[in-house]
């Protein structure tokens, strides 16, 4: 189903008065997870005056070690529907467990598959029964054929509305945290139908190396990116390194607004 050759329309999913897959390139910004209710609503606010058009933050976190901060997890999807409240920004955000697709149908606008559960194929089936937009994420060690797979699993269900994430694989290099594959946006458009978007700071690790990336990114065709920004990077309870501030973002978004209508 997100074969290009039976389907040659691009797919343009509407959130809000948003389309992503469109001929502007959709922003998503926020931290990487919600801290508290002042967190989420300045940054909300300042993202969304600088330009970005959807509210990213975690509520479920799937961390590597089970002792680092796990997410607010209910309590942060109800602050995150208080920063909508405060912006009009509709809301992404990962869930991790099918036994949440209640909770989550009705505080979040798209579901965020993590790259950690781009495989969880009974998750994917179960989203897959909503019509809710689903925004995957590339695994970290997952080939393009594989994530078209994944999306299927969420098509086959019925739900066609998904959105490819590239955020970085690993590979041998170690300096940046994965490594970008520029090549994953036009083998994924021509392959497939579906918006194409990519996440610089998951590949990156590093905030100075967003901005480059997120450049790229739209070079390359992408049709939105996915940017984590905190209001104080340095104490950040979650991937303060490669957060951007309010300055920093601010600088991506007029370079960005450079090459391409960003909305
Ligand atoms: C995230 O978006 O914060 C995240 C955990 O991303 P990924 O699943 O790509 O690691
Ligand atoms: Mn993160």
């Amino acid at each position: 189903k997100a074969n290009k050759k039976l389907h040659p329309e691009n797919t343009v999913i509407k959130v809000g008065n948003m389309e992503i897959g469109g001929p502007n390139v959709v922003v998503m910004a926020g931290p990487c997870s919600v801290e508290s209710r002042e967190q989420i609503i300045d940054i909300a606010r300042n993202v969304n005056d600088e330009g970005a058009s959807i509210l990213r933050g975690g509520a479920w976190k799937p961390r590597t070690s089970p002792y680092s901060f796990q997410g607010l997890k209910a309590d942060g999807l109800e602050l995150l529907n208080l920063a909508k409240d405060e912006t009009g920004m509709p809301i992404v955000s990962e869930i991790t467990n099918a036994a949440h697709i209640e909770m989550f149908l009705d505080s979040v606008d798209i579901f965020q598959i993590g790259a950690r559960n781009m495989q969880n194929f009974e998750l994917l089936k179960e989203v897959g029964k909503t019509n809710k937009p689903v925004l995957l994420k590339r695994g970290f060690s997952n080939t393009l054929e594989e994530l078209l797979m994944s999306a299927e699993y969420i098509m086959s269900e019925g739900n066609e509305d998904v959105i490819l994430c590239e955020r970085g694989i690993r590979s041998f290099e170690t300096y940046t945290r994965n490594t970008l594959d520029i090549s994953a946006i036009p083998a994924l458009k021509k392959l497939s139908h579906l918006p194409v978007i990519v996440d610089p700071s998951h590949a990156a690790g590093m905030n100075w190396m967003v901005e480059p990336l997120s450049m790229a990114a739209v070079a390359a065709g992408a049709d939105g990116l996915i940017i984590e920004v905190h209001n104080d990077p340095a104490n950040a309870l979650c991937d303060g390194a490669q957060s951007l501030t309010y300055g920093e973002f601010k600088e991506t978004m007029r370079k960005l607004k450079m090459i391409a209508n960003t909305v």
